[in-house]
């Protein structure tokens, strides 16, 4: 039997710290543990707010100013881009459809194609030998194959078209919130 050194009690054995002091050691330890953690995850939420409020601060004042400017009669565009499948042809195989209903119908909404960004694939071919020199050497390769395009287009932002002010202020609040400066 010895002393607890902290609290003077009678220990078991030849222990330093009696078994009731031990469970309160490792309660606290416990306890300061769960409260770093809430802390860290506190302020974490509040960082989280804090740049949401800023961004939502920054889209409300460009969101002003942009309007102010449109009235003003500065012109704007807002962009997008579209993905259209070509119908390639790889060994007489067609690879895709073509279909342009969705440029179609951004077009009868104001929509008008800037250009267009093909999309390409590249098949490498390789030939197997057998022999003297077993395994896979490269061969050919085919490339630069035109598998769809990017169609980008662009809605004119005019004080006359109401949904392409709101278009334009959506694609800027997105922008703002994604951190890009406007
Ligand atoms: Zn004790």
């Amino acid at each position: 039997m010895a002393d607890c050194l902290v609290c003077g009690g009678k220990t078991s054995g030849r222990k330093e710290v009696c078994d009731s002091c031990n469970r309160q050691r490792i309660a606290d330890e416990l306890a300061a543990r769960d409260a770093a953690i809430l802390a860290e995850r506190q302020a974490r939420d509040e960082r989280v707010l804090a740049d949401r409020a800023k961004a939502e601060a920054g889209a409300k004042a460009w969101q002003q100013s942009f309007l102010s400017s449109i009235s003003g009669g500065k012109p704007a565009f807002a962009y997008k881009t579209v993905y259209v499948p070509i119908d390639s042809v790889i060994n007489d195989d067609t690879i895709n459809g073509f279909n342009i209903a969705e440029v179609q119908q951004l077009g009868l909404a104001g929509w008008r194609v800037i250009t267009v960004m093909p999309r390409t694939i590249g098949i490498g071919l390789t030939n197997m030998s057998v022999g003297s020199s077993v395994g896979e050497t490269w061969g050919a390769g085919i490339g630069g194959n035109v598998a769809g395009v990017y169609v980008l287009l662009a809605l004119e932002v005019s004080q006359s078209d109401p949904e392409s002010i709101q278009t334009a202020v959506e694609i800027g609040e997105k922008l703002i919130h994604k951190g890009i400066e406007l």
